[in-house]
């Protein structure tokens, strides 16, 4: 996934090609007219004293987003912070102001990784409520990751008990090269539910990138269709028919 996508501020000058999470296809681009931004009553309160700075400023934002594909045109709403600093020129002199604004959410939510198709609807669930808390508390989605592979477990016919760890090694031989990612999202899971915000935005991507992984070998058929294809051409010694 691309990390600096999801971490990054913008500006009105520059956003990120946010990908369109109802097509995934088009990129979302900013409707100006829609980002509307004020101070908060306590930054107010502060800025009247002599030794504020106005980098100390406190904003809140809402835009909207909308698709680029025209076959699409999905609007996308955004909240958050904003924050006011300064440009530099060439010459490291001071040259510009500008704002600079933080999402903290999406609706609807991001796909921040792909999904197969075929994967059962509760684990896309799950998935997409941590794609939705991930900009505001990466614990609370890593965690839910952590509840996805239990999902997981269970959809593979391992039995429902009180232990993830033995719950990893009950799984059925045929997914056994795929143990190792399994407990590495537990642990993941573990630190995000137990010790509140040791969790950053890089180890819920990390959790991200591992289920991902995870969903693309047990769920997308991709693989074995392109086998069955290729022992197709093989039986038949050329093209199909
Ligand atoms: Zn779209």
């Amino acid at each position: 996934m691309e990390r600096d996508l999801y971490k990054n501020t913008f500006t009105e000058e520059y956003v990120p090609d946010y990908l369109c999470p109802r097509c995934n296809k088009g990129l979302l681009r900013l409707n100006k007219d829609t980002l509307k931004s004020v101070e908060t009553v306590d930054s107010k309160i502060y800025q009247r004293n002599e030794y504020s700075e106005f980098q100390d400023v406190q904003i809140t934002f809402n835009c909207m987003f909308k698709c680029i594909n025209d076959k699409c045109g999905e609007i996308v709403a955004c909240t958050g912070h904003a924050g006011v600093d300064i440009d530099y020129d060439d010459f490291s002199q001071p040259n510009e102001y500008y704002t600079y604004y933080k999402p903290l959410f999406f609706y609807p939510n991001l796909k921040l990784i792909t999904i197969p198709e075929d994967t059962p609807d509760n684990i896309k669930k799950l998935l997409n409520k941590s794609f939705e808390l991930f900009f505001t508390s990466p614990s609370a989605a890593a965690n839910l990751v952590r509840v996805s592979i239990e999902e997981i477990l269970t959809n593979q016919g391992v039995e429902k008990i009180n232990n993830l760890h033995r719950r990893i090694e009950k799984l059925p031989k045929k997914h056994e090269s795929l143990k190792t990612k399994f407990f590495a999202l537990k642990w993941l899971g573990n630190a995000g539910s137990h010790s509140g915000d040791s969790i950053t935005d890089d180890d819920a991507m990390d959790a991200y990138e591992l289920v991902e992984d995870l969903l693309l070998k047990i769920y997308s058929s991709k693989d074995d269709e392109l086998n069955m294809l290729a022992n197709k051409i093989n039986t038949l010694k050329g093209p199909k028919k």
